[in-house]
């Protein structure tokens, strides 16, 4: 059986903004309106025979697109940028290949630091899931399922797949 949330429908959505380093295009500061789908595979259980409560994963999927909504979204891990804090402010610099340094200052309020290297839809998915999975797991919750799916759309018609299996 596989319970199936679609994020336009169901709101999850986020808009952010975010900074692929590198890239020619998506190099430069943009942003997306994001939007999350989201599948659980197993077996219908307990008294009511659900997969899992649709209630529950889509609480669980609202609160991570609400911390990441209307931030800018920079990856913590990347292998080339490197930031500081200074109490209310974060400074970023990126060595380009060509040596070419790019440096940026934002409040620290306005953005999300987030432990990926980039912030692909990519990385996205999979830091969803991961999220997905960690809260079922923390509410117990996860028994019945044995695979979760996560596409974190950019917009309409192009987005990222991660599949994860808990058994
Ligand atoms: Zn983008």
């Amino acid at each position: 059986m596989i319970l199936e949330l679609n994020g336009i429908y169901a709101g999850l959505r986020f808009s952010s903004a975010h900074i692929v380093f590198g890239h020619d295009s998506c190099g430069v500061i943009h942003g997306h309106s994001y939007y999350v789908d989201v599948k659980l595979s197993g077996s219908p259980s307990g008294d009511f025979g659900f997969v899992c409560d649709f209630k529950i994963v889509k609480q669980i999927v609202k609160e991570l697109c609400n911390e990441l909504d209307h931030k800018l979204l920079v990856p913590r891990d990347h292998d080339n940028m490197e930031y500081s804090i200074d109490e209310d402010s974060i400074f970023l610099e990126y060595v380009e290949k060509s040596g070419k340094v790019k440096k940026y200052m934002f409040p620290l309020e306005d953005i999300n630091l987030l432990p990926l290297k980039s912030t692909t839809a990519e990385e996205l998915s999979i830091y969803f899931t991961e999220f997905i999975k960690n809260r079922l797991q923390k509410l117990k919750m996860d028994s019945s399922i044995l695979e979760i799916e996560t596409t974190v759309n950019e917009g309409i018609g192009q987005g990222a797949r991660y599949k994860m299996l808990l058994r």
